[in-house]
């Protein structure tokens, strides 16, 4: 073999090599589905779940922090037309979010109120079931993923949800991103419909979900609690076991796994 076919063979290989290791990287960055053993360092659960403290969050009753935390990292455009709107988390009145819940004796400092809402991350998610072509599918760990590059943008989907957890682009969201693309996270396209991940790209990294890091630092430690629920030792079984919670609209079978302490 001459020295230009072995250096050519030995650029090829690398080149080939190179691709198979960023292609299964570049898909745990966009859709999060990989393995839970792919990445040193990543976070990992039997069942994760988010406990909302809502007299701690309510004692900042303007806070965005979280919304604007996730939003800024997940490139969510800020299209003020409802009927066009993308959220990934948002504010809901208390009545709205636990209709059964809701009477009028309860502690007015909660009532009057709005409440976090994100995707449920349903154990189970009606969502999936009535998605013709899987772009959504449920992870081992529980969370609900998303990939945009199969959404046909049927919005059956929408339809199924009962939260109102998922948006659709009706047009190019990227004209709408206000504060600049982050290239860290993919754009998405019009047509196809977008929600809230857990993070699952912080997650690899060891990193909890940008909402909880961000609404820690502002409200204080146990406002928003990330963690295993299958774990009696979580900081999350251990509020759970120790205060009175409650889920969103949890007669529909759904199992959500957004907790609320009220
Ligand atoms: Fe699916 Fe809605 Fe449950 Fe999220 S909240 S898993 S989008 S049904």
């Amino acid at each position: 073999m001459d020295g230009s076919r072995r250096a050519f063979l030995k650029t090829a290989g690398c080149a080939i090599l190179g691709a198979g290791l960023a292609a299964p990287i570049a898909r745990a960055v966009t859709t999060g589905a990989v393995s839970p053993d792919a990445m040193p360092g990543e976070l990992k659960a039997a069942r994760w779940a988010i406990v909302v403290d809502v007299k701690k969050c309510l004692q900042r009753e303007d806070c965005r922090a979280c919304i604007d935390a996730c939003h800024v990292a997940h490139n969510v455009p800020l299209i003020k037309d409802p009927a066009h709107e993308i959220k990934w988390i948002w504010k809901e009145s208390f009545k709205d979010t636990f209709e059964a819940e809701a009477h009028p004796y309860l502690e007015k400092g909660v009532a009057g109120k709005h409440v976090l809402v994100l995707c449920n991350h349903c154990d189970n998610p009606p969502c999936l079931r009535v998605c013709p072509t899987k772009p959504t599918w449920k992870r081992s760990d529980g969370i609900v993923m998303m990939d945009q590059h199969r959404c046909i943008g049927c919005r059956y989907c929408i339809v199924g949800c009962p939260y109102g957890s998922r948006s659709f682009n009706w047009q190019d969201p990227r004209p709408f991103i206000t504060t600049g693309i982050r290239p860290e996270y993919p754009t998405r396209m019009k047509g196809v419909v977008e929600k809230c991940t857990f993070c699952t790209e912080r997650l690899v990294k060891g990193l909890p979900p940008a909402c909880v890091e961000v609404c820690n630092k502002v409200a204080g430690p146990g406002t928003m609690t990330f963690g295993d629920i299958r774990d009696p030792g979580s900081e999350v079984a251990r509020m759970l076991k120790d205060s009175f919670s409650i889920r969103r609209k949890p007669v529909l079978g759904t199992e959500p796994q957004i907790y609320y302490l009220v």
